[in-house]
Protein backbone atom coordinates (compact mmCIF):
# COMPACT_ATOMS: atom_id res chain seq x y z
CA UNK A 1 0.00 0.00 0.00
CA UNK A 2 1.28 3.43 -0.61
CA UNK A 3 1.18 6.60 1.44
CA UNK A 4 -2.14 7.14 1.20
CA UNK A 5 -4.95 5.12 -0.75
CA UNK A 6 -6.26 7.30 -4.02
CA UNK A 7 -9.58 7.89 -1.49
CA UNK A 8 -6.98 9.71 1.25
CA UNK A 9 -6.48 12.43 -0.36
CA UNK A 10 -8.08 16.73 -0.85
CA UNK A 11 -10.29 15.60 2.56
CA UNK A 12 -10.95 17.70 5.12
CA UNK A 13 -10.11 16.15 8.09
CA UNK A 14 -11.05 17.17 11.92
CA UNK A 15 -8.48 15.32 14.48
CA UNK A 16 -9.96 15.59 17.71
CA UNK A 17 -7.01 14.51 20.61
CA UNK A 18 -6.34 16.00 24.10
CA UNK A 19 -2.85 15.13 23.81
CA UNK A 20 -1.16 17.69 21.18
CA UNK A 21 1.58 15.05 20.31
CA UNK A 22 -1.01 12.82 18.59
CA UNK A 23 -3.05 15.91 17.35
CA UNK A 24 0.43 16.51 15.47
CA UNK A 25 1.40 13.54 14.69
CA UNK A 26 -1.91 12.57 12.68
CA UNK A 27 -2.12 15.97 11.37
CA UNK A 28 1.56 15.62 9.95
CA UNK A 29 0.36 12.05 7.86
CA UNK A 30 -2.77 13.44 6.72
CA UNK A 31 -1.50 16.59 5.60
CA UNK A 32 1.64 14.80 3.60
CA UNK A 33 -0.69 12.85 1.96
CA UNK A 34 -2.49 15.95 0.68
CA UNK A 35 -5.05 16.63 3.03
CA UNK A 36 -6.83 19.73 4.96
CA UNK A 37 -6.83 19.16 8.63
CA UNK A 38 -8.25 20.78 11.43
CA UNK A 39 -7.57 20.16 14.93
CA UNK A 40 -9.66 20.15 18.38
CA UNK A 41 -7.90 19.67 21.76
CA UNK A 42 -11.71 19.16 23.56
CA UNK A 43 -15.29 17.65 23.02
CA UNK A 44 -17.17 21.51 23.54
CA UNK A 45 -14.17 22.43 20.62
CA UNK A 46 -14.84 19.50 18.33
CA UNK A 47 -18.44 19.94 18.61
CA UNK A 48 -18.09 23.72 17.88
CA UNK A 49 -16.04 22.81 14.66
CA UNK A 50 -18.15 20.39 13.46
CA UNK A 51 -21.42 22.71 13.58
CA UNK A 52 -19.91 25.94 12.18
CA UNK A 53 -16.66 24.61 9.47
CA UNK A 54 -18.48 20.85 8.52
CA UNK A 55 -19.22 18.88 7.62
CA UNK A 56 -15.51 16.81 7.30
CA UNK A 57 -15.39 14.32 4.85
CA UNK A 58 -13.31 12.44 7.94
CA UNK A 59 -13.14 13.09 12.04
CA UNK A 60 -10.82 11.13 14.22
CA UNK A 61 -12.19 11.58 17.83
CA UNK A 62 -10.34 10.54 20.79
CA UNK A 63 -12.78 8.63 23.13
CA UNK A 64 -10.78 10.24 26.00
CA UNK A 65 -11.70 14.37 26.40
CA UNK A 66 -11.18 16.55 29.26
CA UNK A 67 -14.51 17.74 29.19
CA UNK A 68 -16.66 14.77 28.05
CA UNK A 69 -16.58 11.35 27.02
CA UNK A 70 -15.69 10.72 23.23
CA UNK A 71 -19.40 8.66 23.21
CA UNK A 72 -21.13 11.64 23.77
CA UNK A 73 -19.54 13.59 21.10
CA UNK A 74 -20.09 10.70 18.92
CA UNK A 75 -23.65 10.57 19.88
CA UNK A 76 -23.91 14.20 19.22
CA UNK A 77 -22.74 14.11 15.74
CA UNK A 78 -24.35 11.01 14.55
CA UNK A 79 -27.67 12.37 15.55
CA UNK A 80 -27.76 14.55 12.40
CA UNK A 81 -24.71 13.30 10.55
CA UNK A 82 -25.00 10.35 9.13
CA UNK A 83 -22.80 10.53 6.37
CA UNK A 84 -19.21 11.73 7.89
CA UNK A 85 -17.04 8.90 8.46
CA UNK A 86 -15.76 8.94 11.92
CA UNK A 87 -12.90 7.02 13.70
CA UNK A 88 -12.40 6.84 16.97
CA UNK A 89 -8.87 6.89 18.60
CA UNK A 90 -8.64 4.75 21.53
CA UNK A 91 -5.57 4.29 24.52
CA UNK A 92 -4.28 1.21 25.07
CA UNK A 93 -6.46 -1.72 25.79
CA UNK A 94 -10.00 0.46 24.91
CA UNK A 95 -11.24 -1.91 22.53
CA UNK A 96 -14.23 -2.54 24.24
CA UNK A 97 -14.95 0.91 24.14
CA UNK A 98 -13.92 0.96 20.22
CA UNK A 99 -16.70 -1.88 20.11
CA UNK A 100 -19.10 -0.10 21.77
CA UNK A 101 -18.40 3.51 19.83
CA UNK A 102 -19.00 1.05 16.43
CA UNK A 103 -22.19 -0.23 17.37
CA UNK A 104 -22.90 3.36 18.19
CA UNK A 105 -21.91 4.38 14.83
CA UNK A 106 -18.48 4.93 14.73
CA UNK A 107 -16.54 3.69 11.17
CA UNK A 108 -13.68 1.95 12.70
CA UNK A 109 -10.94 2.58 15.46
CA UNK A 110 -6.87 2.91 16.03
CA UNK A 111 -4.98 2.37 18.93
CA UNK A 112 -3.33 5.24 19.66
CA UNK A 113 -0.26 4.07 21.20
CA UNK A 114 0.41 1.30 18.91
CA UNK A 115 0.34 4.59 16.12
CA UNK A 116 2.32 6.54 17.58
CA UNK A 117 5.00 4.02 18.98
CA UNK A 118 5.18 2.04 15.75
CA UNK A 119 4.21 4.38 13.34
CA UNK A 120 2.44 2.25 11.26
CA UNK A 121 1.42 4.68 8.18
CA UNK A 122 -0.14 1.63 6.45
CA UNK A 123 -1.86 0.51 9.12
CA UNK A 124 -3.50 3.93 9.72
CA UNK A 125 -4.32 4.43 6.09
CA UNK A 126 -5.78 0.97 6.12
CA UNK A 127 -8.19 1.94 9.09
CA UNK A 128 -9.08 5.32 7.64
CA UNK A 129 -9.75 3.83 3.92
CA UNK A 130 -12.12 0.71 4.89
CA UNK A 131 -13.66 3.62 7.32
CA UNK A 132 -14.54 5.94 4.27
CA UNK A 133 -15.48 2.88 2.47
CA UNK A 134 -17.73 1.49 5.04
CA UNK A 135 -19.27 4.90 5.97
CA UNK A 136 -20.47 5.25 2.07
CA UNK A 137 -21.80 2.06 2.16
CA UNK A 138 -24.05 2.76 4.98
CA UNK A 139 -24.91 6.14 3.91
CA UNK A 140 -25.85 4.76 0.40
CA UNK A 141 -27.74 1.99 2.03
CA UNK A 142 -29.55 4.42 4.51
CA UNK A 143 -30.00 6.92 1.27
CA UNK A 144 -31.76 3.39 -0.64
CA UNK A 145 -33.69 2.54 2.01
CA UNK A 146 -35.16 5.91 2.46
CA UNK A 147 -35.33 6.09 -1.35
CA UNK A 148 -37.38 2.39 -0.74
CA UNK A 149 -40.20 3.60 1.97
CA UNK A 150 -40.57 6.95 0.75
CA UNK A 151 -41.54 5.29 -2.92
CA UNK A 152 -43.32 2.83 -0.96
CA UNK A 153 -45.10 5.45 1.44
CA UNK A 154 -45.97 6.58 -2.14
CA UNK A 155 -46.89 3.30 -3.43
CA UNK A 156 -49.20 2.67 -0.93
CA UNK A 157 -50.78 6.51 -1.03
CA UNK A 158 -51.54 5.85 -4.99
CA UNK A 159 -53.31 2.02 -3.97
CA UNK A 160 -55.14 3.56 -1.42
CA UNK A 161 -56.63 6.33 -3.32
CA UNK A 162 -56.75 3.87 -6.08
CA UNK A 163 -59.04 1.49 -4.10
CA UNK A 164 -61.16 4.60 -2.36
CA UNK A 165 -61.99 5.73 -6.09
CA UNK A 166 -63.04 2.25 -7.71
CA UNK A 167 -65.14 1.84 -4.17
CA UNK A 168 -66.67 4.88 -5.23
CA UNK A 169 -67.33 3.90 -8.81
CA UNK A 170 -68.74 0.65 -7.70
CA UNK A 171 -71.06 2.68 -5.56
CA UNK A 172 -72.38 5.09 -8.14
CA UNK A 173 -72.64 2.02 -10.02
CA UNK A 174 -74.44 0.31 -7.82
CA UNK A 175 -76.30 3.16 -7.03
CA UNK A 176 -77.15 3.52 -11.26
CA UNK A 177 -77.96 0.26 -11.63
CA UNK A 178 -80.68 0.15 -8.66
CA UNK A 179 -81.85 3.34 -10.05
CA UNK A 180 -82.12 1.93 -13.39
CA UNK A 181 -83.13 -1.38 -12.48
CA UNK A 182 -86.30 0.11 -10.39
CA UNK A 183 -87.59 1.88 -13.70
CA UNK A 184 -90.98 0.45 -15.04
CA UNK A 185 -90.00 2.21 -18.62
CA UNK A 186 -87.59 0.26 -20.85
CA UNK A 187 -84.39 1.68 -20.95
CA UNK A 188 -81.98 0.54 -24.18
CA UNK A 189 -78.48 2.32 -24.11
CA UNK A 190 -76.77 1.47 -28.16
CA UNK A 191 -73.37 2.42 -29.35
CA UNK A 192 -72.52 4.08 -32.33
CA UNK A 193 -71.95 0.90 -34.15
CA UNK A 194 -75.16 -0.19 -32.85
CA UNK A 195 -74.24 -2.39 -29.76
CA UNK A 196 -76.61 -2.66 -26.79
CA UNK A 197 -74.64 -1.59 -23.96
CA UNK A 198 -76.69 -1.65 -21.48
CA UNK A 199 -80.75 -2.79 -21.04
CA UNK A 200 -82.76 -2.59 -17.80
CA UNK A 201 -86.09 -5.63 -16.97
CA UNK A 202 -88.49 -3.60 -18.09
CA UNK A 203 -86.83 -3.91 -21.35
CA UNK A 204 -86.24 -7.28 -21.40
CA UNK A 205 -89.95 -7.79 -20.11
CA UNK A 206 -91.12 -5.98 -23.20
CA UNK A 207 -88.86 -7.22 -25.29
CA UNK A 208 -89.58 -10.60 -24.45
CA UNK A 209 -85.41 -11.76 -23.77
CA UNK A 210 -83.10 -12.07 -21.00
CA UNK A 211 -80.67 -8.87 -20.47
CA UNK A 212 -77.74 -11.03 -21.19
CA UNK A 213 -79.27 -11.77 -24.08
CA UNK A 214 -79.85 -8.12 -25.36
CA UNK A 215 -76.48 -6.71 -23.75
CA UNK A 216 -73.72 -6.92 -26.37
CA UNK A 217 -75.97 -8.02 -29.31
CA UNK A 218 -76.53 -5.72 -32.14
CA UNK A 219 -80.03 -3.70 -31.45
CA UNK A 220 -80.67 -5.12 -34.94
CA UNK A 221 -81.10 -8.68 -33.84
CA UNK A 222 -83.55 -7.66 -31.34
CA UNK A 223 -86.68 -7.53 -32.96
CA UNK A 224 -87.43 -3.57 -33.15
CA UNK A 225 -89.11 -2.91 -36.46
CA UNK A 226 -87.04 -1.02 -39.58
CA UNK A 227 -88.46 2.54 -38.83
CA UNK A 228 -87.69 2.57 -35.30
CA UNK A 229 -83.70 1.48 -35.85
CA UNK A 230 -83.35 4.03 -38.74
CA UNK A 231 -84.66 7.03 -35.97
CA UNK A 232 -82.23 5.93 -33.50
CA UNK A 233 -79.10 6.14 -35.97
CA UNK A 234 -80.82 9.53 -36.96
CA UNK A 235 -81.10 10.78 -33.56
CA UNK A 236 -77.48 9.54 -32.59
CA UNK A 237 -75.94 11.37 -36.08
CA UNK A 238 -78.09 14.10 -35.27
CA UNK A 239 -78.12 14.39 -31.54
CA UNK A 240 -81.34 15.35 -31.51
CA UNK A 241 -84.34 14.11 -29.52
CA UNK A 242 -86.98 12.32 -31.07
CA UNK A 243 -90.70 11.41 -30.41
CA UNK A 244 -92.64 8.11 -31.66
CA UNK A 245 -94.96 5.18 -31.34
CA UNK A 246 -94.65 1.84 -32.14
CA UNK A 247 -97.64 -0.31 -31.85
CA UNK A 248 -95.87 -4.38 -30.89
CA UNK A 249 -97.92 -7.69 -32.81
CA UNK A 250 -98.70 -8.18 -29.13
CA UNK A 251 -101.25 -5.32 -28.61
CA UNK A 252 -99.06 -3.35 -26.92
CA UNK A 253 -98.28 0.12 -27.13
CA UNK A 254 -95.03 2.15 -26.66
CA UNK A 255 -94.19 6.00 -26.64
CA UNK A 256 -90.78 5.85 -27.87
CA UNK A 257 -88.16 8.78 -26.58
CA UNK A 258 -85.29 8.59 -28.38
CA UNK A 259 -82.12 10.73 -26.92
CA UNK A 260 -78.53 10.84 -28.13
CA UNK A 261 -75.95 9.86 -25.60
CA UNK A 262 -72.97 11.87 -25.16
CA UNK A 263 -69.79 11.79 -23.55
CA UNK A 264 -68.58 14.55 -20.88
CA UNK A 265 -67.66 16.56 -23.62
CA UNK A 266 -70.34 16.19 -25.14
CA UNK A 267 -69.68 14.36 -28.17
CA UNK A 268 -72.84 11.88 -29.55
CA UNK A 269 -71.20 8.51 -29.26
CA UNK A 270 -74.94 6.45 -29.56
CA UNK A 271 -78.27 7.08 -28.74
CA UNK A 272 -80.43 6.01 -25.26
CA UNK A 273 -83.74 4.53 -25.52
CA UNK A 274 -86.49 4.86 -23.34
CA UNK A 275 -90.19 3.54 -23.66
CA UNK A 276 -93.08 3.84 -21.80
CA UNK A 277 -96.01 1.48 -22.27
CA UNK A 278 -98.91 3.59 -23.01
CA UNK A 279 -101.74 0.99 -23.81
CA UNK A 280 -103.74 1.45 -20.92
CA UNK A 281 -104.03 5.00 -21.12
CA UNK A 282 -104.63 4.68 -24.65
CA UNK A 283 -107.22 2.15 -23.73
CA UNK A 284 -108.64 4.26 -21.49
CA UNK A 285 -108.42 7.44 -23.77
CA UNK A 286 -110.98 5.48 -26.15
CA UNK A 287 -113.02 4.12 -23.40
CA UNK A 288 -113.58 7.85 -22.70
CA UNK A 289 -113.97 9.27 -26.46
CA UNK A 290 -117.02 6.24 -26.93
CA UNK A 291 -118.51 7.76 -23.55
CA UNK A 292 -119.13 10.75 -24.67
CA UNK A 293 -119.68 10.21 -28.24
CA UNK A 294 -122.54 7.80 -26.29
CA UNK A 295 -123.76 10.85 -24.43
CA UNK A 296 -123.63 13.24 -27.02
CA UNK A 297 -125.82 10.60 -28.99
CA UNK A 298 -127.81 8.75 -26.76
CA UNK A 299 -128.92 11.89 -25.01
CA UNK A 300 -129.00 15.14 -27.54
CA UNK A 301 -130.45 12.91 -30.10
CA UNK A 302 -133.77 12.42 -27.65
CA UNK A 303 -133.60 16.18 -26.49
CA UNK A 304 -133.54 17.91 -30.03
CA UNK A 305 -136.73 15.31 -31.11
CA UNK A 306 -138.42 16.78 -28.33
CA UNK A 307 -137.55 20.10 -29.02
CA UNK A 308 -138.19 19.84 -32.73
CA UNK A 309 -141.78 18.15 -31.88
CA UNK A 310 -142.49 20.50 -29.35
CA UNK A 311 -141.68 23.81 -31.83
CA UNK A 312 -143.68 22.20 -34.68
CA UNK A 313 -146.58 21.43 -32.00
CA UNK A 314 -146.69 25.17 -30.94
CA UNK A 315 -146.25 26.86 -34.57
CA UNK A 316 -149.58 24.80 -34.97
CA UNK A 317 -148.94 23.40 -38.11
CA UNK A 318 -150.40 19.69 -36.10
CA UNK A 319 -153.28 21.41 -35.69
CA UNK A 320 -154.97 23.49 -33.31
CA UNK A 321 -154.09 24.36 -29.77
CA UNK A 322 -156.17 25.11 -26.58
CA UNK A 323 -154.40 28.12 -24.84
CA UNK A 324 -153.38 25.34 -22.26
CA UNK A 325 -152.33 23.00 -24.12
CA UNK A 326 -150.17 25.93 -25.52
CA UNK A 327 -149.05 26.60 -22.24
CA UNK A 328 -147.97 23.28 -21.93
CA UNK A 329 -146.06 22.83 -24.64
CA UNK A 330 -143.82 26.31 -23.97
CA UNK A 331 -142.93 24.47 -20.62
CA UNK A 332 -142.09 21.48 -22.38
CA UNK A 333 -139.81 23.59 -24.95
CA UNK A 334 -138.20 25.59 -21.91
CA UNK A 335 -137.61 22.83 -20.41
CA UNK A 336 -135.81 20.85 -23.27
CA UNK A 337 -133.81 24.01 -23.90
CA UNK A 338 -132.20 23.88 -20.05
CA UNK A 339 -131.53 20.42 -20.27
CA UNK A 340 -130.25 20.78 -23.67
CA UNK A 341 -127.39 23.31 -22.22
CA UNK A 342 -126.99 20.92 -18.97
CA UNK A 343 -125.79 18.66 -21.23
CA UNK A 344 -123.72 20.81 -23.41
CA UNK A 345 -121.49 22.46 -20.47
CA UNK A 346 -121.35 19.01 -18.92
CA UNK A 347 -119.70 17.67 -22.26
CA UNK A 348 -117.54 20.81 -22.42
CA UNK A 349 -116.29 20.33 -19.18
CA UNK A 350 -115.76 16.44 -19.66
CA UNK A 351 -113.29 17.67 -22.59
CA UNK A 352 -112.17 20.14 -20.71
CA UNK A 353 -111.13 18.02 -17.62
CA UNK A 354 -109.71 15.00 -20.05
CA UNK A 355 -106.92 17.71 -21.83
CA UNK A 356 -108.87 18.18 -24.59
CA UNK A 357 -109.96 22.07 -24.63
CA UNK A 358 -107.74 23.18 -27.73
CA UNK A 359 -108.07 26.72 -29.03
CA UNK A 360 -107.24 27.60 -32.23
CA UNK A 361 -106.07 31.52 -31.84
CA UNK A 362 -106.15 33.62 -35.06
CA UNK A 363 -106.43 37.77 -35.10
CA UNK A 364 -110.20 38.74 -34.62
CA UNK A 365 -112.12 41.50 -33.53
CA UNK A 366 -113.53 41.17 -30.31
CA UNK A 367 -115.77 44.00 -30.47
CA UNK A 368 -117.48 42.15 -33.17
CA UNK A 369 -117.98 38.92 -31.20
CA UNK A 370 -119.37 40.87 -28.50
CA UNK A 371 -121.97 42.75 -30.53
CA UNK A 372 -122.72 39.41 -32.51
CA UNK A 373 -123.30 37.67 -28.99
CA UNK A 374 -125.60 40.70 -27.39
CA UNK A 375 -127.72 40.00 -30.51
CA UNK A 376 -128.28 36.65 -30.05
CA UNK A 377 -129.33 37.47 -26.67
CA UNK A 378 -131.46 40.12 -27.04
CA UNK A 379 -134.86 37.78 -26.65
CA UNK A 380 -133.47 36.87 -22.90
CA UNK A 381 -132.69 40.67 -21.99
CA UNK A 382 -136.08 41.80 -23.20
CA UNK A 383 -137.89 39.42 -21.23
CA UNK A 384 -136.39 40.25 -18.21
CA UNK A 385 -136.21 43.99 -18.89
CA UNK A 386 -132.68 44.80 -19.11
CA UNK A 387 -130.86 47.87 -20.09
CA UNK A 388 -127.74 47.06 -22.02
CA UNK A 389 -124.92 49.15 -22.28
CA UNK A 390 -121.84 48.70 -24.82
CA UNK A 391 -118.73 50.60 -24.16
CA UNK A 392 -116.07 50.26 -26.81
CA UNK A 393 -112.89 52.24 -26.20
CA UNK A 394 -112.30 52.01 -30.21
CA UNK A 395 -113.64 49.58 -32.98
CA UNK A 396 -111.62 47.13 -34.03
CA UNK A 397 -110.18 45.96 -31.30
CA UNK A 398 -108.09 43.16 -32.39
CA UNK A 399 -107.31 39.99 -30.37
CA UNK A 400 -105.34 36.99 -30.96
CA UNK A 401 -107.86 34.49 -29.97
CA UNK A 402 -110.14 31.40 -30.87
CA UNK A 403 -113.29 33.14 -31.92
CA UNK A 404 -115.64 29.95 -30.46
CA UNK A 405 -114.26 29.99 -27.61
CA UNK A 406 -114.35 33.95 -26.95
CA UNK A 407 -118.23 33.57 -27.77
CA UNK A 408 -118.63 31.08 -25.62
CA UNK A 409 -116.68 33.11 -22.62
CA UNK A 410 -119.10 35.85 -23.42
CA UNK A 411 -122.17 34.48 -23.55
CA UNK A 412 -121.74 32.23 -20.51
CA UNK A 413 -120.81 35.92 -18.26
CA UNK A 414 -123.80 37.37 -20.23
CA UNK A 415 -125.93 34.85 -19.38
CA UNK A 416 -124.75 34.84 -15.88
CA UNK A 417 -125.17 38.33 -16.03
CA UNK A 418 -129.05 38.39 -17.16
CA UNK A 419 -129.94 34.95 -14.88
CA UNK A 420 -128.61 36.70 -11.53
CA UNK A 421 -129.99 40.11 -11.86
CA UNK A 422 -133.75 40.93 -10.66
CA UNK A 423 -135.92 42.44 -13.49
CA UNK A 424 -135.41 45.62 -14.80
CA UNK A 425 -131.52 45.71 -13.89
CA UNK A 426 -128.93 47.53 -15.65
CA UNK A 427 -125.99 45.31 -17.64
CA UNK A 428 -122.70 46.94 -19.24
CA UNK A 429 -119.65 45.42 -21.31
CA UNK A 430 -116.57 47.40 -21.27
CA UNK A 431 -114.03 46.74 -24.24
CA UNK A 432 -110.30 48.53 -23.57
CA UNK A 433 -106.71 47.97 -23.73
CA UNK A 434 -104.08 47.91 -21.37
CA UNK A 435 -100.44 47.10 -22.61
CA UNK A 436 -100.62 44.02 -24.83
CA UNK A 437 -104.06 43.08 -23.65
CA UNK A 438 -107.66 43.57 -24.37
CA UNK A 439 -109.63 44.17 -21.06
CA UNK A 440 -113.36 42.80 -20.92
CA UNK A 441 -115.68 43.19 -18.12
CA UNK A 442 -118.68 42.43 -17.71
CA UNK A 443 -120.41 44.43 -15.22
CA UNK A 444 -124.69 43.77 -13.44
CA UNK A 445 -126.81 45.16 -11.08
CA UNK A 446 -128.18 42.28 -9.70
CA UNK A 447 -127.87 40.37 -6.33
CA UNK A 448 -124.01 39.58 -6.09
CA UNK A 449 -121.54 37.20 -4.45
CA UNK A 450 -121.15 37.01 -0.77
CA UNK A 451 -117.65 37.56 0.16
CA UNK A 452 -117.02 34.26 1.40
CA UNK A 453 -118.33 32.43 -1.68
CA UNK A 454 -116.35 34.79 -3.86
CA UNK A 455 -113.02 32.03 -4.18
CA UNK A 456 -115.52 29.50 -4.68
CA UNK A 457 -117.21 30.54 -7.52
CA UNK A 458 -114.66 29.41 -9.97
CA UNK A 459 -115.19 25.84 -8.86
CA UNK A 460 -116.52 22.92 -10.63
CA UNK A 461 -120.44 22.35 -10.06
CA UNK A 462 -120.12 25.44 -7.44
CA UNK A 463 -122.87 27.58 -6.89
CA UNK A 464 -123.94 30.57 -4.12
CA UNK A 465 -126.90 29.57 -1.75
CA UNK A 466 -128.93 32.57 -2.38
CA UNK A 467 -132.11 32.85 -0.47
CA UNK A 468 -134.96 33.52 -2.79
CA UNK A 469 -132.94 31.77 -5.67
CA UNK A 470 -134.74 30.08 -8.51
CA UNK A 471 -132.58 30.38 -11.42
CA UNK A 472 -131.24 26.61 -13.12
CA UNK A 473 -127.57 26.06 -13.88
CA UNK A 474 -125.44 23.76 -13.00
CA UNK A 475 -122.03 25.55 -11.72
CA UNK A 476 -119.81 24.77 -14.85
CA UNK A 477 -120.40 27.60 -17.09
CA UNK A 478 -117.37 29.60 -14.90
CA UNK A 479 -115.32 26.53 -14.55
CA UNK A 480 -115.42 26.55 -18.49
CA UNK A 481 -114.83 30.39 -19.08
CA UNK A 482 -111.88 30.19 -16.96
CA UNK A 483 -110.15 27.49 -18.63
CA UNK A 484 -110.56 29.13 -21.78
CA UNK A 485 -109.16 32.59 -21.19
CA UNK A 486 -105.99 31.01 -19.59
CA UNK A 487 -105.93 28.77 -22.98
CA UNK A 488 -105.21 32.20 -24.44
CA UNK A 489 -102.68 33.25 -22.10
CA UNK A 490 -105.42 35.96 -20.50
CA UNK A 491 -106.69 35.67 -16.70
CA UNK A 492 -109.86 36.54 -15.00
CA UNK A 493 -111.01 38.13 -12.08
CA UNK A 494 -114.51 38.87 -10.29
CA UNK A 495 -115.80 41.75 -8.15
CA UNK A 496 -119.22 42.02 -6.21
CA UNK A 497 -121.08 43.21 -3.71
CA UNK A 498 -123.97 41.57 -2.04
CA UNK A 499 -127.33 43.01 -3.54
CA UNK A 500 -125.46 45.78 -5.12
CA UNK A 501 -123.63 43.44 -8.40
CA UNK A 502 -120.97 41.65 -9.86
CA UNK A 503 -118.48 42.85 -12.44
CA UNK A 504 -116.14 40.12 -14.26
CA UNK A 505 -113.24 41.24 -15.82
CA UNK A 506 -110.78 38.98 -18.15
CA UNK A 507 -107.83 39.68 -20.30
CA UNK A 508 -107.14 38.39 -24.11
CA UNK A 509 -103.67 39.29 -25.77
CA UNK A 510 -104.13 42.05 -28.48
CA UNK A 511 -102.89 40.26 -31.92
CA UNK A 512 -98.87 41.58 -32.67
CA UNK A 513 -98.64 41.23 -35.84
CA UNK A 514 -94.87 41.10 -35.53
CA UNK A 515 -95.36 38.21 -32.65
CA UNK A 516 -97.83 36.56 -34.03
CA UNK A 517 -97.94 36.84 -37.98
CA UNK A 518 -94.69 34.98 -37.78
CA UNK A 519 -96.78 31.99 -36.67
CA UNK A 520 -97.17 29.60 -39.58
CA UNK A 521 -100.25 27.03 -39.75
CA UNK A 522 -98.53 24.18 -38.29
CA UNK A 523 -97.05 26.39 -35.61
CA UNK A 524 -100.36 27.64 -34.70
CA UNK A 525 -101.60 24.17 -34.87
CA UNK A 526 -98.91 23.18 -32.25
CA UNK A 527 -99.35 26.18 -30.58
CA UNK A 528 -103.07 25.76 -29.79
CA UNK A 529 -102.94 25.47 -26.20
CA UNK A 530 -104.02 22.21 -24.65
CA UNK A 531 -105.31 22.28 -21.31
CA UNK A 532 -105.28 19.49 -18.72
P1 LIG B 1 -124.19 27.06 -15.49
O1 LIG B 1 -123.21 25.94 -15.46
O2 LIG B 1 -125.43 26.74 -16.12
O3 LIG B 1 -123.56 28.34 -15.92
P2 LIG B 1 -124.27 28.46 -13.01
O4 LIG B 1 -124.60 29.73 -13.69
O5 LIG B 1 -124.90 28.19 -11.70
O6 LIG B 1 -124.55 27.23 -13.94
P3 LIG B 1 -121.57 29.35 -13.07
O7 LIG B 1 -121.81 30.15 -14.27
O8 LIG B 1 -120.31 28.57 -12.99
O9 LIG B 1 -122.70 28.33 -12.81
O10 LIG B 1 -121.57 30.29 -11.82
C1 LIG B 1 -121.31 29.79 -10.53
C2 LIG B 1 -122.08 30.52 -9.48
O11 LIG B 1 -121.58 31.84 -9.35
C3 LIG B 1 -123.55 30.70 -9.82
O12 LIG B 1 -124.30 29.60 -9.39
C4 LIG B 1 -123.89 31.96 -9.05
O13 LIG B 1 -124.18 31.64 -7.73
C5 LIG B 1 -122.61 32.76 -9.07
N1 LIG B 1 -122.63 33.78 -10.12
C6 LIG B 1 -122.08 33.71 -11.35
N2 LIG B 1 -122.27 34.86 -12.04
C7 LIG B 1 -122.96 35.70 -11.20
C8 LIG B 1 -123.44 37.04 -11.32
N3 LIG B 1 -123.27 37.77 -12.42
N4 LIG B 1 -124.11 37.57 -10.26
C9 LIG B 1 -124.28 36.86 -9.14
N5 LIG B 1 -123.85 35.58 -8.97
C10 LIG B 1 -123.17 35.02 -9.99
MG1 LIG C 1 -123.61 30.33 -15.57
Amino acid sequence: MSDSTPELKNLRVLVVDDSATVRLFIKRLLEQAGNTVSVAASAARALDMWRSEGPFDLILLDLILPDMDGLNVLREIRRSDRRTPIVVITGYGGVRVALTAVRMGADGYLDKEQLVASAEKDEFFHVLGQALHLRRAIAERERLQRELEEKNTALERTVAELQAAQRQLSDEHRKFRDVLYSLTEMVLVVDREGHILLANPAASRILGRPIDRLVGRDVKTIGLPANILTKMKEAAESGQEMRLEWKMDTGTILELTLLPLRTGDNQVTGSIMVARDITQERRLQKLRDDFYSMITHDLQTPITSILGFSQLMSSGDLGPLTPEQKEAIEYITHSALNLHELVADFLEYSRIEAGFLEVEPQPVDIVEIIEAVVQEMKPQLERKKHTLTLNVARKPIVVFADPMRVRQVIANLLSNAIKYTPDGGSITITVDTRERDAVISISDTGIGIPKEELPHIFERYHRVRHPKRSVKGVGLGLVIVKEIVQAHGGHIEVASELGKGTTFTFTLPLYQPTKHASHSASLQRAEAATVK
